[in-house]
């Protein structure tokens, strides 16, 4: 047969799919037109060369700025039977004389350079004496001065491409922001046509938002539902990182630190260390994570304020990238954004105005409690996110909020804020209510003021919570780096109207994702530790990661559906004939010498044949859209929402959400009363919500809440925009 990209993503890379675009970038390739591909990190960039490099003659050149990735990827290439090489100043001079004459003898399929080698005249006349059909440009973006990361030596790119006209030219980056895309393909002489931009969304990664209380608690509280799997902490400074890795580590916690003041050769191995699964947890500053391709990071938690969205989306994008879900989590708090607003204003002038942006953009975002964190996300890099529901993030998740009368606390908060002169912080401000005698309150002699100690019947945590939602409602203005608290006009109507207010006095703390978004294989995890012992194993022998071996996600499918047969095992994603070969066998043993232990029966198996892919992309999930076809037909049929709920075993809300999607997706809904049962609010109010839909549409429930001031809260809002879509059909 002959070999094709599909054939061989399944015969050498054991999987079944391609990710969105992969066939797409191949195709073009191997039809040599020059391409740029843009894929999130975890988006599958690499087989977009790979693939073509097999099938190609000639040789496929992938220049990349980070080296201490060539030598994994050349490692993941070998487990998986491809030839490819690298060469770069980590070999020892008999190392790169030997890779060269490899390469002159055509005996590598894929040869891996740093662009500053790719310019020497050795490498130049090698790749003269020799057919190049591709060159792969890795980390594109680095070609534009635009980029956060331009290279000089990028720039001289472009020359050499020039010498080898016959060889086509993949550039690839994560780096999305238009401005860059146009630059790397302006500098390469690409045409606008062969551009392939895949979606930013990972779905795979719930996205969290914590307000940040006691930090050093809440990271622990969260490390234990992550036991023994690897994570990644940010610290904003290295005395953070070398603090928390050390109160960690005397926690019991398998922990190292990473940053730049340590030796060179202790960072390398703290990051070796993570990378082959010796230690759990990486506390880290930012530089860690850009030379790293590890594929099972479970969790990344942002200990302090991420400078940018742009910072924050590649952090968390290190988490997940095996598709398998993954858990972000951001602590917030006020104080750390005035750190950073601190340490920009020594900046000079300009920089100081874009740094002061991206930041304002970054917090803006931690403290959004309504909208999904997706859409902020995704529209920072000039993607639409028309979903209003992701059901993986903290906001979409929350149930919606039951709004309770705080006029009376607002009134205090307000009022303080003025008679403390519009000069101070919500702590401060705070410090005040709560009648503290602490040494500013005194020398500012707040301790004389009418609001001092009015607030003592809530909890200080409730004041800042409260306070966050004055300033989301329009009533408090935050100012500069202290973060001063004034009121806007319309708090100081509210105060002469006694306008009434509705927030939240509790703060909503933890919540965690629902399991049934999880979309994880049911697997057998005491024989998943099994494997995954044997998988250190081989992996020390060979001295490569684990992940070379097999990724996490081929250990949960094995675990799941114990393959019997090396024809079965090929079933599993990840395995390819190669890794069949080396290490089907000791697997298979394991696996069956386990079942008969236990004496379980593959019949009492899933089916493998016809297995679903147990991650979480996109291709692996129509039966999403099914249900929602499901549910709306038989609601159509005849059948009560209570009835629905009882066969799917779901809640009411997730019901009405199956509707939602049914009607958005064109079809129409039977108009019904039973609907009409489900909302409490009077005809008069559904009156006004209707008119509301009539004006603002009914793609996004926010503008709604807003115009009728949260007087009616979300829960109600989907009931209303449901009989409001089955009535205007
Ligand atoms: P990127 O370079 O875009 O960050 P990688 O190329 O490193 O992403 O791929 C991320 C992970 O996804 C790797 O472990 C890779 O083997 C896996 N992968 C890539 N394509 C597929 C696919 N079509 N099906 C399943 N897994 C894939
Ligand atoms: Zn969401």
């Amino acid at each position: 047969m002959s070999l094709t990209p599909q054939s061989i993503l399944k015969k050498t890379f054991g999987y079944d799919t391609f990710r969105p675009l992969q066939r797409e970038v191949i195709e073009n390739v191997l039809n040599k037109r020059d391409t740029l591909a843009v894929m999130p990190t975890g988006g599958g960039k690499s087989l977009c060369y790979q693939i073509p490099a097999l099938l190609f003659d000639g040789l496929t050149v992938v220049v990349s700025p980070l080296i201490a990735l060539m030598k994994d990827q050349v490692e993941q290439m070998h487990a998986a039977g491809v030839p490819a090489l690298f060469l770069n100043s980590t070999l020892s001079p008999e190392a790169y004389q030997d890779n060269m004459q490899s390469v002159r003898q055509g005996q590598t399929r894929l040869l891996y350079l740093a662009p500053e080698t790719l310019l020497t005249a050795r490498i130049f006349d090698l790749l003269a004496s020799v057919r190049v059909d591709c060159f792969t440009i890795d980390e594109a973006h680095c070609i534009s001065e635009w980029g956060h990361d331009f290279r000089p030596e990028y720039r001289q790119l472009v020359d050499v491409r020039r010498r080898f006209p016959g060889a086509v030219c993949l550039a690839l980056t994560a780096t999305a922001t238009p401005r860059v895309r146009i630059d790397i393909k302006s500098s390469l002489g690409f045409s606008a046509s062969n551009e392939f931009v895949a979606s930013f969304n990972r779905d795979n990664l719930y996205i969290e938002v914590m307000p940040k209380s006691d930090a050093l608690i809440q990271t622990v509280k969260f490390l234990e539902r992550f036991k023994e799997q690897s994570g990644i902490i940010y610290c904003f400074s290295r005395k953070q990182v070398d603090e928390l890795a050390e109160y960690l580590t005397r926690k019991g916690y398998s922990v190292r630190p990473y940053h730049a003041g340590l030796e060179d050769d202790q960072r390398r191995l703290n990051q070796e260390a993570f990378i082959r699964d010796d230690v759990q947890i990486i506390v880290a500053t930012i530089a860690f994570g850009m030379g790293i391709n590890k594929p099972n990071v479970r969790f990344v938690i942002h200990y302090d304020l991420p400078k940018s969205v742009e910072n924050y989306y590649q952090e968390i994008g290190r988490a997940g990238r095996d598709g398998l879900p993954a858990h972000c989590l951001l602590l917030y708090s006020y104080g750390d954004a005035a750190k950073l607003k601190y340490f920009i204003n020594q900046k000079a002038d300009g920089e100081r105005r874009v740094s002061n942006q991206h930041l304002d953009a970054m917090v803006s975002y931690a403290e959004d409690e309504v909208n999904c964190r997706r859409k902020p996300l995704l529209t920072y890099f000039g993607e639409p996110y028309t979903l209003e529901n992701c059901n993986n993030c903290d906001n979409c998740n929350a149930e919606a909020p039951i709004l309770e009368d705080i006029t009376i606390p607002a009134q205090k908060f307000l009022s303080c804020v003025r008679r403390t002169g519009e000069r101070f912080g919500a702590g401060h401000v705070v410090d005040v209510l709560l009648g503290s005698k602490n040494e500013k309150v005194l020398k500012n002699e707040h301790d004389k003021l009418s609001t001092y100690g009015i607030g003592k019947e809530l909890a200080q945590k409730q004041w800042m919570h409260l306070s966050r939602q004055l300033a989301q409602l329009g009533y408090l203005k935050q100012d500069g780096e202290f973060h001063t608290l004034s009121l806007t006009p319309a708090a100081l109507e509210a105060l002469r109207n006694r306008t009434k207010i509705l927030g939240q006095l509790q703060e909503v703390e933890e919540r965690a994702p629902k399991k049934a978004n999880q979309a994880e294989l049911e697997y057998n995890h005491a024989l998943f530790a099994i494997l995954r012992s044997k998988r250190k194993e081989l992996a020390d022998k060979e001295a490569v990661p684990p992940y070379v071996v097999f990724s996490d996600r081929t250990l949960v499918e094995m675990a799941a559906y114990m393959p019997q047969t090396n024809k079965e095992l090929l079933n599993i994603n990840g395995v390819g004939q190669v890794k069949a070969l080396r290490y089907g066998k000791t697997f298979l043993t394991l696996i069956l010498d386990y079942c008969k232990k236990h004496q379980i029966e593959q019949k009492h198996l899933p089916a493998l044949a016809g297995k679903r892919n147990p991650g979480v992309q996109k291709e692996a999930r129509p039966e999403v859209g099914n249900r929602s076809i499901l549910v709306g037909e038989a609601y159509n049929a005849g059948e009560s929402i209570k009835s629905l709920v009882e066969r799917y075993a779901v809640t009411e809300a997730t019901i009405l959400d199956h509707l939602l999607k049914f009607s958005t997706s064109g079809n129409a809904l039977r108009n019904d009363d039973q609907m009409l049962a489900l909302t409490s609010v009077s005809p008069l109010i559904q009156k006004t919500v209707f008119g509301a839909f009539d004006h603002l549409g009914t793609g996004f429930l926010k503008p709604v809440f807003d115009q009728l001031n949260g007087t009616v809260n979300y829960t109600e809002l989907r009931i209303l925009r449901l009989i409001y879509l089955s009535r205007s059909e």
